[in-house]
């Protein structure tokens, strides 16, 4: 049987990138060289039948829309040295855990739901309309991506925040319908948020501005509240368990029960919901990662935007991207992980069409290479 494919952290620094081709060093080289990536015939190597790109994009591309990214640009944690995100069975097997996260992300979730697409994700939809991009894979849990182009098709590789799913009978709920329970099942936790809401500190994700006004956040949507009480934090059952408990996998039925307001109790086993993110330590669905790999199979190039590829689920499709041959570009601020790898045997006269390598904001440089392009689509 494979291995379960897993999301797990990865927290070393990366070294800086060797720009490819070298011109690529400016704004105007790598937008150069991107177009000459994007508009390549399809290599000899390949079968005729893989034509478009493939993208994996991740955190970089996000940040535009006032989303941190999770890392600077040698690769490891900026915005809180001392956080440790969620893992899944943490989240899974403790009551308290989830009381933790649920607080934490009841504040975070406001300003993920008001932050939109930005240009970067509309330059994808233009490159997909151009048939230069098959498929987008992205890391982000956002859903900018298929907000933007919901006529090219996007994995979502680490799943999304936009709903819950529930851990017993993988029933689905709206984030926003969620987070009304929240709010009506914890009503001083909804006046501090629209507190926060007043003074602004919630308007900016930038970590300084927010810790001036006593707030600490992650990009996850978590936000440490100090000396809050999220030992009293309730959440709300799945609605689908409670009206009908399901069966657990022993056999037997399982007890669903709720306080006079509707939180879930621990005397419950079952009806917890989850976000339908992949957390760190839990496994990527197996029709995800076979989707995500006949995306590679198919296309003639990959071209990473605003990752650093330190998740190996998603590092490992660039590696078999490289095994099958097809031309590699990485657009993002700061090292990658591996990537050395990623640019032996290219020629000296390069001239991106082979691969690229630049260091450059996807939200300045791809609408720019939008426009650099020469109309029509694959040749
Ligand atoms: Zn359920």
């Amino acid at each position: 049987m494979q291995k379960p494919l897993m999301r797990i952290p990865y927290t070393g620094p990366l070294p800086a990138p060797t720009i490819i081709p070298k011109d690529a060093n400016t704004p105007t080289g790598a937008i150069a060289a991107l177009t000459n990536f994007l508009s390549a015939p399809t290599s000899p190597l390949l079968p005729p039948s893989a034509k478009a790109t493939v993208l994996l994009t991740g955190a970089g591309v996000s940040v535009a829309s006032g989303l941190a990214d999770y890392r600077g640009t040698a690769g490891t944690y900026t915005l809180n040295k001392s956080y440790r995100p969620i893992y899944y069975n943490e989240f899974v097997s403790n009551h308290e855990a989830r009381k933790r996260y649920w607080a934490r992300s009841f504040l975070g979730w406001t300003n993920l739901h008001k932050a939109k697409p930005n240009s970067a994700h509309w330059a994808v939809k233009e490159l997909g309309r151009r048939g230069l991009i098959s498929h987008v894979i992205t890391q982000n849990v956002d859903s900018f991506h298929p907000m933007a182009h919901p006529e090219l098709p996007t994995l979502e590789l680490h799943g999304y925040l936009r709903s819950l799913v529930c851990i017993h009978c993988g029933g689905h709920l709206p984030r926003k319908e969620f987070q009304q329970s929240l709010t009506a099942l914890n009503p001083a936790w909804a006046a501090f948020l629209a507190k926060m809401l007043q003074t602004g500190a919630l308007d900016s994700e930038h970590p300084d501005e927010r810790r001036k006004k006593g707030l600490k956040s992650n990009p996850d949507g978590d936000v440490d509240v100090p000396n809050a009480p999220y030992t009293t934090f309730r959440y709300p059952s799945c609605p689908a368990c409670l009206a009908r408990p399901p069966m657990l996998p022993d056999g037997s039925s399982s007890t669903v029960q709720i306080d006079a307001d509707g939180a879930w109790s621990q005397q419950s086993t079952a009806g917890v919901l989850k976000p339908a993110v992949v957390m760190f330590g839990e496994s990527i669905a197996a029709s995800v990662k076979t989707a995500a790999e006949d995306a590679i199979d198919s296309a003639s190039k990959i071209l990473v935007v605003g990752s650093s590829l330190a998740t190996y689920s998603a590092w490992r499709l660039v590696k078999r991207a490289k095994e099958r041959n097809m031309p590699i570009g990485v657009l993002n601020l700061g090292g990658v992980r591996g990537e050395e790898g990623f640019y032996t045997g290219l020629a000296a006269n390069n001239d991106g069409s082979a691969g690229v390598r630049c260091s450059e904001s996807a939200d300045k440089i791809l609408p720019a290479v939008v426009q650099n392009l020469p109309c029509g689509g694959v040749s």
